[in-house]
């Protein structure tokens, strides 16, 4: 029983009337719910974004002073260190390097020329070298025209192509219906199947535009020589080739394959919760570039949106429940050399359980939604956040899709299991025709755009961070197996080699 004297009796009225106070209070100003403490922080996120972000800028300024990232090279250097003093800049006392070491292929020289048989009148193309192609090479052979290089056009010509050069375009000419275009890894592989001694790949795009990018579908190097024309270099060929049937062209090449050292580059935001820190979500994209132009779309756009959300994390100082991890990967192009080696870290280590998210972001280009990237669960959790960022932003369209795609850096963690999701967008077709090329720069981005990406990402990753719960977990070792399985994507890891569940349904 309790014994209270009068000095208790009034402490305890103090209290009662205090709760019945606050009571009163809470009746009148309900509960904020979760969706308005977003909605609170969205408008922070958006108005930042639209008055300070630095994503035109920092890109703008890197293309200028760096050129372009090829993984290993000098420039690659550089833009580890550029994004490393950058998020230092931004505040982020945590940033790490994480090297790796891994053979990497890259060009040196290439010429290709072409003549009439019997004719030493040979005329210079301009070309360059597909990525993963040999160390040395050169072939002198009779031109095959292959067309658009399927299966189908390969097999019509099978009696013509042993020991000769194919000609083949990279994307579909004449746009076709029923097969779908063939990756330019796949079509090479189909030209040696079919005994052919290299490959002359034609663009699909206008404007002397010259593309690269890997031949090889298993990601090591590849038997034959193939390079890639102009689409006006095609035509003029083609011409040729209708007066003059038997042209002869000689492709000689020189590349590298060796030990290459790279970093990615790593910031951490600490989680303040004790009870959520230990999760992880890592937001990535390759810093890295091919090395014709300056990668501005691929993948600037993507690294330096990153950049920039971390930026908004620290000037808004935004508290998260769950530890974030911002990380520019290297080495995507040849072959997710980057995320491959995080994960090999993280495994080691014993920490690859504490990734529960991964968001990629590779030419995320004016953000209209997310994909789910074939993880139903979290298609109700993009579609009420984007709820709620419609509400700050009417424009943001809420597209939620919901489609598992492979050959970017999220694909290393979908492996291993852990749910994926990208921003989506879109870039105008004229500037996706500088993909892998010679002319993807700086003049290919828009500010209004870049800044769309930040502002929905940050906002998406903030609730992600936040969240009581992801409802996507982690994927066991059977479960994952299945997932690629009904998401069709097992030939296509079998194709590159990274099916691990042997050949067993
Ligand atoms: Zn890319």
């Amino acid at each position: 029983m309790l014994n209270l004297n009068l000095k208790n009796m009034k402490k305890h009225l103090y209290i009662v009337v205090i709760i019945a106070l606050g009571l009163a209070t809470m009746a009148a100003q309900p509960l904020k719910d979760d969706t308005e403490e977003l909605e609170e922080v969205f408008k922070q996120i958006n108005e930042d974004v639209l008055a300070h972000s630095k994503v035109y800028e920092t890109l703008g300024d890197a293309c200028r002073t760096i050129g372009h990232r090829l993984t290993g090279s000098s420039n690659g250097k550089k833009a580890e260190e550029y994004t490393n003093a950058l998020l230092k800049s931004y505040g982020f006392k945590d940033v790490k390097y994480q090297p790796f070491q891994v053979e990497a292929w890259s060009r040196d020289t290439v010429t290709l020329a072409i003549a009439p048989r019997k004719s030493d009148n040979f005329r210079d193309v301009q070309v360059v070298s597909l990525a993963m192609t040999p160390v040395a090479s050169k072939v002198t052979a009779p031109i095959v025209d292959v067309g658009n290089g399927l299966e189908a056009d390969f097999q019509a010509k099978k009696d013509q192509l042993q020991g000769k050069i194919a000609l083949v375009n990279i994307g579909l000419l004449a746009p076709i219906k029923g097969p779908r275009n063939l990756h330019r890894s796949e079509k090479t592989a189909l030209a040696m199947q079919y005994g052919a001694a290299g490959v002359i790949f034609v663009n699909t795009v206008k404007g002397n535009v010259l593309l690269t990018g890997t031949a090889s579908v298993t990601g090591s190097l590849i038997e034959i020589p193939a390079v890639c024309i102009s689409l006006e270099s095609g035509m003029e060929i083609r011409a040729w080739l209708s007066q003059e049937p038997n042209l002869i062209a000689m492709i000689d090449m020189k590349n590298f394959s060796r030990m290459i050292k790279a970093r990615n580059v790593v910031a951490t935001l600490k989680g303040d919760s004790k009870k959520y820190r230990d999760e992880k979500i890592v937001i990535g994209g390759h810093l890295d570039s091919w090395d014709l132009a300056h990668g501005a779309l691929d993948n600037g756009i993507g690294s330096f949106s990153i950049l920039d959300v971390a930026r908004v994390f620290k000037q808004l100082n935004l508290k998260t429940k769950r530890t974030i991890e911002f990380v520019m990967f290297m080495g995507e192009e040849e072959g997710l050399l980057g995320s491959k080696a995080m994960i090999e870290r993280l495994s080691k280590a014993n920490s690859l359980e504490q990734v529960v998210f991964m968001m990629n972001l590779d030419m995320a280009n004016n953000a209209n939604g997310f994909n789910a990237s074939g993880r139903d669960e979290m298609v109700p959790f993009f579609t009420k956040v984007g709820n709620v960022i419609q509400k700050i932003e009417p424009a943001y369209k809420n597209t939620v899709i919901n489609q598992a795609g492979l050959h970017s850096d999220h694909q290393s963690f979908m492996l291993e299991g852990i749910p994926t999701a990208s921003p989506i967008g879109s870039i105008a077709p004229d500037a996706l025709g500088c993909y892998h090329a010679n002319c993807d720069k700086f003049d290919l981005v828009k500010k209004d755009e870049l800044q769309n990406t930040v502002r929905y990402t940050a906002m998406m990753l903030y609730a992600l961070a936040n969240a009581p719960e992801i409802p996507a977990k982690k994927l066991d070792y059977y479960s994952t197996r299945d997932f690629f399985i009904k998401q069709n994507l097992r030939k296509e890891l079998e194709l590159g080699r990274e099916w691990r569940w042997g050949q067993t349904e």
